[in-house]
């Protein structure tokens, strides 16, 4: 990836982490190595690699610490020193939703913005602040998990283990055991008609019976929107964001009718300013937001905070590694 964001060589390959974290670090940099070949005209000028992980990382260290959809076997895996290792590169590593972030940040949307919040509502719902021109991390580099947002006392428990959290009611995963749990009870004749056709019904499948006029998946819809509106509420109450870009399968798929119940519910119930400034916005890049975001992970790693390095170090790119 150069400096205005063109990809010089893509290569792609599956996770397969039931091969163990070994066999994925391999994969990963047999892809670097290859992508590396593709970009042969200007292989000397590479001076680092960005790396996009499912969280929970230590950005710090390059570690991917234990994200609960790579199985058990990943945990502290230095990914990061492995692969910079291999590569004879400095390697960066954060979280996907940080570095979609800064994808947007330096690319897409996001551009010009100091005061941001990036949401991914998908199978999970992943988050990434940045605030005062800066990518808000914490000490543990675990900030910005806007997801565990609580909007619900009594909800449903979260894949983290706490109760109510948006993630436990409005991400794809919430709604497939939602809809899961409709097929058992037999609450739902969409539902039911389509476990009959296949197996596994999921949040897409909740969606589409909401639009063939299913009420209790109508319902589901109904209250995963709300929760997210909900959840919108406090994030620009608490971080009074100049947008808040939301991406992610479900949020793409849902467009308006997931963001406009949200900018009703800011306008009803934030803050008065906070309320008319901010945007609740679609992101500017596509699913490979994460590989133009490496560009500004690496250059803010060899440089300094983004906010520092946009529109400067981002111009040219002969930086010694
Ligand atoms: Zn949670």
């Amino acid at each position: 990836v150069t400096s205005d964001g063109t990809r010089l060589g893509r290569v792609a390959d599956e996770t397969r982490s039931e091969e163990g974290p070994a066999a994925v670090v391999e994969r990963c940099i047999q892809a670097l190595r290859g992508a590396r070949d593709l970009a042969a005209a200007v292989a000397s000028d590479l001076v680092g690699v960005g790396i996009s992980s499912p969280g929970p990382v230590d950005p710090f260290r390059g570690i991917v610490v234990d994200p609960p959809n790579l199985g058990a076997a990943f945990h502290d895996v230095a990914l990061a020193p492995l692969v910079g290792d291999a590569l004879g590169l400095p390697a960066a590593l954060d979280r996907d939703t940080n570095v979609a972030a800064l994808g947007e940040w330096t690319f897409g949307v996001a551009r010009g913005c100091s005061d941001f919040l990036y949401v991914t509502v998908s199978t999970g719902i992943g988050g990434a602040v940045v605030s005062g021109g800066r990518l808000l991390r914490g000490p543990d580099g675990t900030a910005g998990e806007l997801g565990h947002t609580t909007v619900d006392l009594d909800g449903p428990v979260c894949g983290c283990g706490a109760r109510g959290h948006l993630e436990a009611i409005s991400s794809g995963r919430a709604l497939a055991r939602d809809a899961r749990a409709a097929v058992d009870d037999g609450r739902s004749p969409f539902l039911s008609a389509r476990a009959a056709q296949r197996p596994d019904v999921d949040a897409r499948a909740v969606a589409d019976g909401e639009a063939a006029g299913d009420e209790t998946c109508r319902d589901l819809m109904v209250e995963a929107r709300r929760a997210f509106a909900a959840a919108v509420v406090s994030w620009v109450d608490l971080f009074d964001p100049e947008l808040i870009v939301v991406g992610g399968s479900i949020a793409e798929h849902q467009g308006d009718r997931l963001l406009d119940p949200a900018r009703a519910a800011v306008e009803r119930h934030a803050f008065r300013a906070p309320a008319s400034r901010v945007r609740i916005v679609t992101p500017g890049l596509g699913p490979d937001v994460s590989l133009a975001g490496a560009h500004p992970l690496v250059m803010s790693r060899l440089h300094g905070p983004v906010s520092e390095t946009v529109g400067t170090a981002l111009v040219g790119h002969s930086v010694p590694a």
